[in-house]
């Protein structure tokens, strides 16, 4: 089975600060959609709706930047506030929305396994007043949004900082085995730095064309392997919004 997911981080870098913890919500978003994409990227097709974009504002301006129809899932990522007062998780779907939750409601049972509080029933939230919400449920297609925890709230930041790559795991566990993608888990992509050159190439297939390059010294994951037809192996890595195949030399 396999599904077209799309990944959306809630904002953009830098929005909705708090004083409280000194995070930003749309840093904490754009962080757990990099993380996300290359662990569902070895059991599905998987999109990043573009991360210096907001979503939201491009549907409210009529210039959404991908056809939402094209997708089976839609998951959008949120961190709560609530002036430092409230804790928990919860993943959102509209009230109106009638197909089955197991999705939500395996990725909410895996959050609250790291630590956080359910809130809502069980974890999971009905609401009506969010527009890309109200979109996907008009269009049909399946679409959640996740309140990870409460990015202004220092006792549920000290769980989320010591388990970034966890709650990462959780979410993509829980739509892999939810949706039956494949049989396992996941183990986890790897963290890994372009390393001895001033710009690699990012391949479409190993040693195929070129799809563009990553700087060095960026960050990028690598998310599995591939053999060329000398019989070499290049490592496929997850560079922002770009998956492709990279020559492993230059991978430190
Ligand atoms: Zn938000």
């Amino acid at each position: 089975m396999s599904k077209k997911i799309l990944l959306v981080s809630g904002h953009t870098s830098g929005y909705n600060y708090s004083e409280a913890t000194g995070v930003n919500e749309g840093d904490l978003n754009i962080d757990m959609v990099k993380r996300t994409a290359p662990l569902l990227s070895s059991y599905t097709d998987v999109t990043l709706y573009p991360i210096e974009r907001d979503m939201y504002k491009d549907n409210a301006n009529g210039c959404l930047q991908v056809n939402l129809r094209a997708f089976d899932y839609i998951f959008e990522w949120h961190h709560n506030a609530s002036n430092g007062q409230a804790r928990g998780t919860s993943v959102q779907l509209h009230t109106n929305y009638r197909g089955g939750i197991s999705v939500e409601q395996t990725i909410a049972n895996n959050l609250a396994a790291i630590g956080f509080k359910k809130r809502g029933t069980n974890g999971i939230v009905r609401r009506s007043d969010l527009l890309n919400m109200r979109t996907c449920l008009a269009i049909g297609v399946d679409y959640a949004l996740l309140e990870t925890c409460f990015y202004d709230n220092a006792a549920d930041m000290a769980i989320y900082n010591a388990n970034k790559q966890r709650i990462a795991e959780a979410v993509a566990n829980g739509i892999i085995s939810a949706f039956g993608l494949s049989g396992g888990g996941v183990t986890g992509a790897r963290a890994a730095t372009v390393v001895g050159c001033t710009a690699l190439n990012v391949r479409e297939t190993p040693n195929g064309t070129i799809m563009g390059s990553v700087r060095g010294g960026s960050n990028v994951y690598i998310v599995g392997f591939g053999k060329d037809s000398d019989g070499d192996t290049w490592h496929k890595v997850q560079a922002g919004s770009m998956v492709g195949y990279v020559w492993p030399k230059y991978i430190g």
